[in-house]
């Protein structure tokens, strides 16, 4: 056989161009899906940039058009911490550079979000970003213009300037042309805003769209989660090379003290325990390690018990009781209930599970639960189905919990953790994790249970309601028939009175129902139904 003898050749590519290339994983794949992707990409940062940092978000998201009209302008506002104008460019500028790379819940992890938003917009209007922007107790306000070098994955400043402030803000506006499908995206983002509204019950937030649309979500509590904290690493995250990392940073020159100092959950009697276990000196120090030492270790860190488990420091839950606030002040339910389990750990990542449940109300029956999923406060809409969220739920036998479909049933799901298993950059669905399923089916088997205590009761009250309206429809003319059939014949003298009669049977009744715990009002209201 032969072979053709041509050589390939080969070239290596910077991050913004193989982004650039590969925008449909990072969920840039259409006008009308990079149009959402944009508004989110933008409205999760302006969300970092406050609610992560303990201020109350006041959120403005314009989408308008332009003279083009494939192209679109989304402009989002935020009262955040702003950007300090070194890092502007960058931030802006740079694929894969961020604030974020913390141990640390944030919406954002990936420092990729807004430079994709911007990279599509270059590529189909040609036009620059613009960011305004004041970082908190700075006097001026920044302005920058910029564009991303994609063959460099570098910043082209375009234009900059400053001025001093005129009134007390901070925060940040960027700015973004690009093309887009505002008739296909209009649902989405639309339904995007109102999940984000659901869980930041504590932001204000505005939605302005290209055909005049309007959405305004008043802020409806001052009760923010709590933010937060980053924490070191655990050492049951930490595999070979992020260890090896840890030692390049490290300023200790001595192993016992480096464990202690660089990790969470280890003491100076664990980290000497450890130690003496493997046969490794305390006063080594770690930059002379060999790497079968450090394979070693962090094998044998794996396996260790004793060290305390990841803290949840580093995690902001939403809550139990603004979860139910925000179904309620949403979705208008009859019933709705929420819980935020304990702190639980995959692969030495914690994470929460929170599971609300709304019934009833202004909720529309359908053949399955309506599901919102949220991974770090943000809503996931696309790729539903192939979430791990969509399929636990839709396995739970609902008709145990007395709710049989078609019905009047919507579930939150929020997993928060310092690394989401997301299936993707683009941040839509969620991969399977035996713990974290676990978690959530627990989770919810435990809401779906009051659930069913408040579907018997009801139940029960309308079973009640209905035996009283009939016997209570009949019960003027029992009355009269019995006093009829009292009467002497002879004396005409009645034994039995039928007002009296019926009080009697009323006090009866009332016993009956107070069993039932159902008021005294009802049999009044059946009464005057009847008359
Ligand atoms: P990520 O959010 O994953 O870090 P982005 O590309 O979306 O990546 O943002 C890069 C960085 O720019 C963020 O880490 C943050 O420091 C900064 N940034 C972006 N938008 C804002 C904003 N609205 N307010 C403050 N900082 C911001
Ligand atoms: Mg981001």
């Amino acid at each position: 056989m032969k072979y053709m003898a041509s050589l390939e050749t080969f070239k290596s590519l910077s991050p913004a161009e193989f982004f650039y290339r590969n925008r449909e994983i990072a969920g840039f794949s259409n006008p009308s899906r990079a149009l959402y992707q944009a508004v989110r990409e933008l409205v999760e940062n302006a969300l970092d940039a406050t609610e992560t940092h303990g201020i109350l978000p006041i959120i403005r998201v314009y989408i308008d058009r332009t003279s083009n009209p494939m192209h679109y302008v989304v402009s989002v506002e935020d009262n955040g911490i702003g950007v300090p104008p070194q890092f502007v460019p960058k931030a802006f500028g740079q694929v894969l550079f961020s604030s974020k790379y913390k141990l640390r819940q944030t919406r954002g992890m990936f420092g990729l979000g807004a430079k994709m938003a911007i990279l599509y917009g270059q590529l189909t209007t040609g036009r620059p970003v613009e960011i305004i922007t004041s970082p908190v107790k700075s006097k001026r306000v920044y302005f920058f213009k910029l564009m991303i070098d994609i063959k460099n994955n570098r910043p082209i400043v375009l234009e900059k300037a400053s001025w001093s402030k005129k009134k007390e803000w901070h925060g940040t506006i960027v700015t973004i042309a690009l093309e887009g499908d505002w008739g296909r995206a209009k649902s989405r983002i639309i339904e995007y805003i109102k999940r984000v509204a659901l869980v930041t019950p504590y932001a204000e937030i505005l939605f302005k769209g290209p055909d005049n649309s309007y959405f305004y979500y008043p802020r409806v509590t001052t009760k923010l989660p709590r933010p937060p904290r980053e924490v070191l690493p655990h050492p049951y995250g930490v595999d070979l090379e992020a260890f090896k990392m840890l030692i390049a940073s490290t300023q200790e020159s001595r192993l016992e003290d480096f464990l202690v100092k660089s990790f969470q959950g280890v003491g100076k009697r664990t980290a000497q325990d450890l130690l003496r276990k493997i046969g490794l000196p305390l006063d080594k120090s770690p930059k002379k390690l060999s790497l079968d030492e450090i394979k070693v270790l962090v094998e044998e860190m794996k396996k260790y018990e004793r060290f305390k488990p990841p803290r949840a420091d580093p995690l902001s839950p939403i809550g139990a009781e603004l979860i139910v606030l925000g179904l309620k002040q949403i979705l208008q339910p009859e019933f709705v209930t929420a819980i935020t389990r304990k702190p639980a750990v995959y692969e030495g990542h914690p994470f929460i599970v929170e599971v609300g449940l709304a019934y009833g109300g202004a909720i529309e029956s359908s053949n399955e639960p309506i599901l919102y999923r949220y991974a770090n406060k943000i809503p996931l809409l696309y790729d539903e189905k192939s979430d791990v969220l969509w399929k636990i739920v839709n396995e739970l036998d609902w008709r145990q919990y007395n709710v049989s479909f078609p019905a009047p049933l919507a579930v939150l799901i929020h997993i928060c953790s310092t690394k989401i298993p997301y299936k993707g950059v683009g941040k839509e669905s969620i991969a399977d994790v035996p713990e974290i399923e676990r978690e959530v089916r627990n989770a919810l088997r435990e809401v779906a249970r009051k659930l069913r205590s408040y579907i018997q009761k009801k139940q029960k009250v309308e079973e009640t309601y209905r035996k009283l309206t009939t016997f209570v429809k009949y019960l003027p003319e029992v009355a009269l028939s019995l006093e009829i059939l009292s009467i002497n014949p002879e004396t005409k003298e009645k034994h039995v009175d039928r007002e009296q009669l019926i009080d009697k049977l009323l006090k009866v009744l009332s016993k009956k129902i107070s069993e039932v715990k159902v008021s005294r009002d009802l049999i009044n209201k059946v009464i005057v139904s009847i008359e």
